[in-house]
């Protein structure tokens, strides 16, 4: 059995002396687990210091290429120098913000594989998908181009991350019905794509995850835990999520 993950999305969140505070409130809470895993992904400057605190540190972006004439950017040769745990991939504002397509993304999971990095590669259908059904379609499209080029053999490497665009960051979040009926249909596509080992391969679940909807989410089938973004600002309120996965 897998553990179960609860990872920290911090987006462009958190100055130093805010990190510092994140730190030293997160390690007042209990966290010890046999099944679940706390995974963070901070602004790349933080990522040495918090290496120190926690077992799991990612990145939140990179780009595909292994060094070279890139100005501003992080290769995974880079982040795999410093020891990094994993990187995401495919996350929606990545997509839409700086136009991340199917294909850049598809190098991107080539990039990960090759160094035999792990990564949570996100999905999500906008809302014009979703109140148009196309969104079964849509999440197919994603994946099946994402994964075009990975190999079943490093199956061991990859996490999906369910996370309809309309619920990042709106307050919105999909019911349990939705979360149940994408994550069964990412389930049967993974095991279509790389047969009965994908069944473990975690689906986690992001999307104004909080307090308040974090258990029926939680309880949904086929979640492993989830991505959450603004409620991870707060150790206080992501200690809540955790309780609840
Ligand atoms: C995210 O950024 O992946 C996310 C799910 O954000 P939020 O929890 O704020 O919706």
């Amino acid at each position: 059995m897998r553990n179960k993950i609860l990872a920290a999305n911090w987006k462009m969140n958190l100055t130093l002396p805010e990190v510092e505070l994140w730190v030293k409130k997160f390690n007042g809470f209990n966290w010890q687990s046999d099944t679940k895993e706390v995974r963070v992904y901070p602004s790349a400057l933080f990522i040495p210091m918090l290496q120190n605190n926690f077992s799991h540190v990612g990145a939140q972006n990179f780009y595909y290429e292994p060094s070279g004439a890139f100005t501003g950017e992080l290769s995974i040769e880079q982040l795999s120098s410093v020891g990094i745990s994993s990187v995401l991939i495919g996350h929606s504002e990545r997509r839409e913000l700086f136009h991340e397509d199917n294909a850049f993304i598809t190098q991107k999971v080539k990039a990960a594989a090759d160094k035999n990095l792990s990564f949570i590669l996100c999905c999500g259908e906008n809302l014009a998908q979703r109140e148009g059904k196309t969104h079964l379609h849509f999440i197919e499209q994603q994946l099946k181009s994402a994964l075009s080029s990975f190999d079943r053999s490093k199956l061991s490497l990859l996490c999906i991350a369910y996370e309809p665009i309309w619920a990042i960051g709106t307050g919105l979040h999909a019911n349990a019905a939705q979360i149940t009926e994408m994550h069964a249909f990412i389930r049967s596509l993974l095991l279509e794509l790389f047969g009965s080992d994908a069944s473990s391969v975690p689906v986690l679940y992001g999307g104004s995850v909080n307090p308040e909807n974090a258990a029926s989410i939680f309880s949904c089938p086929e979640v492993a835990g989830a991505l959450v973004g603004g409620a991870s600002l707060d150790p206080h309120v992501f200690h809540q999520l955790w309780e609840q996965l």
